[in-house]
């Protein structure tokens, strides 16, 4: 028998991948709103730009929030902009396809980074085009 470890078969560096590049992709969307605006990355606590409320857990989980709030503040019900759903899908995406072209490598590490630079940029002139 020559079977592959689990963790290093295709859909695993898939799936993994995936997960961390929504990770990213949430992070990624931070630093596209807050970067331009000299806001600290620290503090504080994401929150909703309309009415200031704090996110709680279930308002910050990757890709799914945003489609269970149908785009919209769960407290306000203000616009979130597609754009923060397009970056986590984008990064959810690289992220996978970097996972499963490269594996569970240290180059997997600047990949990653590259791709949060890459989108976080991309982030930024969307944010310009759109207040
Ligand atoms: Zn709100």
């Amino acid at each position: 028998m020559n079977e592959m470890p689990p963790f290093d078969a295709l859909w695993f560096r898939i799936l993994v991948g995936f997960l961390i590049g929504a990770a990213l992709g949430s992070f990624s969307t931070m630093l596209a709103y807050r970067l331009p605006r000299h806001i600290s990355t620290v503090a504080p606590r994401s929150h909703c730009p309309s009415c200031g409320t704090t996110l709680q857990p279930r308002d910050l989980v990757p890709l799914f929030s945003w489609l269970l709030a149908r785009g919209r503040c769960r407290y306000c019900k203000a616009s979130i902009g597609a754009r923060y759903f397009i970056i986590e899908v984008a990064c959810s995406v690289a992220g996978a396809a970097a996972c499963a072209a490269i594996g569970f490598t240290p180059s997997l590490i600047a990949a990653l980074a590259l791709i949060v630079a890459l989108v976080t940029g991309a982030g930024v002139a969307l944010s310009r085009r759109q207040p």
